[in-house]
């Protein structure tokens, strides 16, 4: 099987052959089209089903989870026949343990991803250690794709009102089992209460997306291990 079977969009398949990346691995064969397809489970009589879904991603270190749940994401935002922009809103939010972390996947969404498939779409960071004014001015200016430690990110909810969550559909925990180890038990609590928060305040929030994901959000938990 290769990346085409998986249900992703032609300019993906596209930048992943220019790159190389021509087999997806295993945790990417099981869980590319099941991210998918979570867009596609609408019926005429439950339209909107109103419970998050949930996924738990278990798969080793250099297995290809990174991959695995940021295509799904791009594939959402390219297959929307609404149009997306910066100023559209969030529409995925990845919260690592380490600013390392969260640092390789904003590059790897924007220079591998974004930057030859969709340079439309804007990926954004928002890590400890990196001066809060500007990373407050790029949160305004607009981004589609956040990637945060929840440290920070609970930092700029806290002091931003402005800053709007309800858009989110994806909601990725990753490395989960480190995210708790570390203490980050209540500031993805905070997050999650503020994303509710918005969801209520904000009706509207399926937008343009409403075709290729109707849920009002996904949550996917990866982890290399099976404790926490
Ligand atoms: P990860 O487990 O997400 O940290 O990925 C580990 C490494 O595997 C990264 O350097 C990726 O570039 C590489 N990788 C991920 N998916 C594939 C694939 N389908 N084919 C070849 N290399 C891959």
């Amino acid at each position: 099987a290769d990346f085409k079977a998986l249900g992703l969009h032609d300019n993906l398949i596209k930048c992943l052959t220019d790159s190389k990346y021509l087999k997806p691995t295993k945790i990417q064969r099981m869980a590319i089209p099941k991210l998918i397809s979570l867009g596609h489970q609408r019926t005429r009589t439950n339209p909107f089903p109103p419970q998050p879904r949930d996924m738990f991603m278990q798969a080793q270190t250099g297995s290809g989870k990174t991959m695995a749940f940021t295509l799904p994401i791009l594939n959402m935002l390219l297959s929307s026949k609404g149009k997306i922009n910066r100023q559209s809103g969030i529409y995925a939010l990845i919260l690592t343990p380490t600013r390392e972390l969260a640092q390789q996947i904003y590059s790897f969404i924007e220079d591998s991803l974004c930057k030859k498939a969709c340079n439309w779409i804007v990926p954004g960071i928002v890590i400890g250690g990196e001066k809060k004014k500007a990373e407050k001015a790029r949160l305004r200016k607009g981004i589609n794709i956040l990637v945060a430690t929840p440290g920070r990110l609970v930092d700029h909810i806290e002091n931003t009102q402005s800053l709007d969550l309800s858009k989110i559909r994806y909601l990725i925990l990753d490395e989960g089992d480190r995210l708790m180890e570390l203490g980050f038990e209540e500031s993805i609590s905070t997050i999650i209460a503020r994303l509710q928060k918005d969801y209520r305040d904000n009706d509207q929030v399926l937008g343009p997306l409403a075709d290729v994901l109707p849920f009002k959000r996904v949550s996917v938990l990866c982890s290399a291990t099976l404790k926490g």
